[in-house]
């Protein structure tokens, strides 16, 4: 059994096959999706589909490649995320790779997570890009590690990857570790801890080999931890049975092996 620790169900890609894309997750043996919120627009869709699909859980955040989503409150958030199938804050993070110029909007927007995270005790999703320095150094001073968290979809150096690790984080891979050009990061993911290990799609995007280019889904999930897996020198089925119960510790979910 694996989970997609990462994925946009509620994007316009999934909208008119929901059914044939949850079929095809159930026949991978991909058995749970944490499904990711990036405005509080949208956050009532990504809510939806965990209320709907005992498999499925949300996540409640403003991603920061959102400018006009306006200013968030810790206070809003950490109400939103009271819900039982809230699992975590996010995602939230810095991206100075998609936006530039005078991103303090974008720090501030970090730190309301960050904060709301610390007031309600639910982990965070980090996504970063280009941006690892000031999102190590938010993290420390807002005092991420007293929730832990994901830095999903990883791309950054080995150091960094450390780095996020000594602050409580896990270490999510994606279909990017399947590039062939991807070299340092298929280092990172032989180096870093099994017990520190997640795996996800971010789909619709990264779609790993052999799909690359396609549209993205959580049963492509399967395809990461192989890859991971193989990395390693493990057997996939240890992988998958590693990062289930890396999401089940970090995310407090405890029923995912019924
Ligand atoms: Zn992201
Ligand atoms: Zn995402």
């Amino acid at each position: 059994m694996l989970v997609d620790s990462h994925c946009h169900l509620d994007f316009d890609e999934f909208r008119d096959r929901l059914p044939e894309v949850l079929a095809a997750m159930a026949a991978a043996g991909v058995t749970h999706a944490l499904c990711i919120s990036v405005t509080l627009t949208e956050f009532p869709r990504v809510l939806a589909l965990a209320e709907a699909h005992e498999n499925l859980f949300a996540t409640v955040g403003v991603h920061p490649d959102y400018p006009d989503a306006g200013v968030v409150s810790p206070e809003e958030l950490a109400r939103l995320a009271q819900h039982p199938k809230i699992l975590a804050i996010g995602e939230t993070g810095l991206d100075y790779y998609r936006l530039t110029g005078d991103l303090e909007w974008q720090r501030d927007r970090f730190r309301a997570h960050i904060r709301a995270a610390r007031a309600c005790g639910k982990p965070l999703v980090v996504h970063t890009r280009s941006a690892a320095e000031d999102t190590l150094r938010i993290m420390r001073e807002e005092g991420a590690a007293a929730v832990g968290g994901v830095m999903h979809c990883f791309t950054e150096t080995l150091e960094v990857a450390r780095a996020a690790v000594d602050l409580n984080f896990l270490i999510s891979f994606s279909g990017i570790v399947t590039f062939r050009s991807a070299g340092s990061l298929r280092e990172v993911a032989k180096a870093i801890p099994l017990d520190r290990i997640l795996v996800e799609t971010d789909s619709p995007y990264l779609a790993p080999v052999p799909h690359r280019g396609r549209t993205n889904e959580p049963a492509f999930v399967r395809f990461v931890a192989a890859e991971v897996a193989q990395l390693r020198g493990i057997e996939t089925d240890l992988l998958a049975r590693a990062t289930t119960s890396n999401f089940a510790r970090l995310f407090r979910v405890n029923n995912l092996t019924q």
